[in-house]
């Protein structure tokens, strides 16, 4: 049997009590077995990470960041060996893992800047002989949960951020999809990473668990659903550690009349069907002002859907894959039914997607419902799949005030001609990353990412300059060195300078 294991010290290690199945979602067969660690195994990781923390924190930062320059190298360098390691266990057809996998990389770069970033901050002369500067040290052992949807970027996001800021690493991946993940990992300890500094631990709640109670953990970064996320935000806090976790969403674009159909259509279907809507920006509501501008969209993209390819992971030609499990596929038609039930208009009906040849996989094909409200339960909830839904509103205000009361507040976009309207949005709009005829407005590695709402709890963003607060804790010193002869004379009062 293929045991997907762990990689501790700088090795593999596929001993588990514990294990579980892992499949090729688009021929819907198991592929292996991925190992469910032991809160033992879990803790002698935390265990080793802690003992070389001391001397990854004292390596010059040029040494760490020169690891991180090698290691963007052998990403480019296996790039098509990681992209088939995501096609086969994701889904993903091999053009988005690639467009996942640069994204990832960017992230690396960032962290190559951190000979710029870490500088701190240094005042001469705040008082007489006196200077202050603020440095910036590593926290410690840091741990990393992240999602299915994207098993390489969502890594890249956290952990080489966190080692040139000097932490040590312990990342536990999605267990669906973990074999592009630990190859990556395996890549860092090519890359000259010493052995014990970074830990991938593969595992389910009781990996999860252990990582927020154990001491020695300083800070968690966590990118999931929202109930996971809420669980995971308070249970580390209530454990005094740092933590920043991102959640669910539900995305809408406002199509204001003024917009240009043609460029709205085309750049709406990359983006609520691309990686078959498992994005947490995909954008899965289009909020249409007025019925003359629904009825136009509606025609043009229900045309241009009967032209989308999807299929399995190998076909180049493919637009998206299958769903990551068979769970997933039932989950996302059962939302379908619930919306025809609660009187929406299924317009193309993917749930009976049939792909030649891989008939077992867990396909649903594009959806677009027609009339949905926002008391329904589609509506409400992150439906994670191909399916576009279309709400019709009078006014660009009223869109607004449907999007500003959903609970989540990821990404959001307007489509517009009209700067004024478009300047008001991105203005007074509660989400925390807005696009402007951009339909992903998926911020680039060196700003950083995060949404309002139930979809990010903690006060940092991830990655880009937060991230580089967020793995940081920051120490300001004040110092004068006085003459020999110089006697100071006590004083009771706040020091001022007046
Ligand atoms: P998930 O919440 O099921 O799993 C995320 C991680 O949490 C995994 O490592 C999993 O093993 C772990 N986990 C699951 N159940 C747990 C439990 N009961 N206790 C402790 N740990 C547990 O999420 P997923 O299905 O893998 O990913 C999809 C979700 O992630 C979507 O909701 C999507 O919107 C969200 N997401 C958000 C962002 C973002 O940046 N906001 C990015 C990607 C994905």
């Amino acid at each position: 049997m293929n045991i997907i294991g762990h990689f501790i010290n700088g090795q593999i290690d596929t001993q588990s009590a514990r294990t579980q199945a892992v499949y090729n979602p688009s021929t819907g067969a198991e592929t292996g077995h991925v190992a469910l660690a032991s809160a033992a195994t879990v803790e002698q990781a935390i265990k080793i990470a802690s003992e070389a923390f001391p001397s990854w924190r004292d390596t010059p930062l040029i040494k760490r960041v020169r690891i991180m320059f090698r290691f963007k190298q052998l990403l480019e360098e296996n790039s098509e060996k990681i992209c088939q390691l995501i096609g086969q266990e994701h889904g993903k057809i091999a053009h988005d893992a690639m467009g996942e996998l640069q994204r990832g990389i960017e992230n690396v770069e960032y962290a190559c800047a951190a000979t710029e970033f870490l500088k701190g901050e240094f005042s001469k002369n705040v008082g007489p002989d006196i200077d202050s500067w603020s440095e910036f040290q590593a926290l410690g052992v840091v741990a990393g949960i992240t999602p299915f949807n994207f098993p390489v970027m969502v890594p890249l996001w956290m952990f080489p951020m966190a080692l040139v800021c000097g932490n040590c690493f312990i990342l536990k991946p999605s267990e669906r999809d973990p074999s592009s993940t630990l190859f990556i990992a395996e890549l860092l300890k090519q890359a000259g990473l010493p052995d014990g500094v970074f830990a991938l631990i593969n595992g389910d709640k009781e990996a999860v668990d252990t990582l927020l109670h154990d001491p020695r953990i300083q800070a968690v970064s966590f990118v999931g659903s929202t109930p996971i996320a809420e669980y995971i935000y308070a249970t580390a806090t209530a454990n005094g550690k740092r933590c920043q976790a991102l959640g669910g969403a539900k995305n809408h674009a406002i199509v204001m009349p003024d917009a240009d159909l043609d460029n709205v259509v085309n750049s709406l279907l990359g983006a609520a069907f691309g990686s078959s809507g498992e994005r947490c920006m995909a954008l899965s509501v289009a909020v249409a002002i007025g019925d003359d501008v629904a009825d136009q969209l509606i025609a043009k993209i229900s045309t241009e859907m009967q032209k989308l390819k999807y299929g399995a992971y190998s076909d180049q030609n493919n637009d998206f894959g299958p769903l990551i499990s068979s769970a997933h596929q039932a989950k996302v038609v059962a939302h379908i039914d619930s919306a025809e039930q609660q009187g929406a208009k299924i317009v193309v009906d993917g749930r009976h997607a049939k792909v030649k040849g891989y008939e077992q996989g867990f396909f649903v094909g594009p959806t677009l419902i027609d009339a949905v409200r926002a008391d329904m339960s589609s509506y409400q909830q992150e439906i994670f799949g191909p399916v576009l839904q279309i709400i019709r509103v009078e006014s660009m205000q009223a869109a607004m005030q449907l999007i500003n009361e959903h609970e989540y507040g990821n990404g959001t976009c307007i489509y517009t001609r009209d700067g004024e309207a478009a300047r008001y949005f991105s203005t007074h709009i509660q989400v925390g990353m807005v696009g402007i005829n951009i339909p992903l407005p998926v911020p680039v590695s060196y700003h950083s990412f995060g949404g309002w709402k139930r979809s990010l709890f903690g006060d940092l963003s991830a990655y880009g300059p937060d991230g580089a607060r967020f793995y940081t804790r920051r120490k300001t010193i004040t110092q004068r060195w006085p003459a020999a002869d110089v006697r100071e004379k006590t004083q009771f009062a706040m020091p001022t300078l007046n």
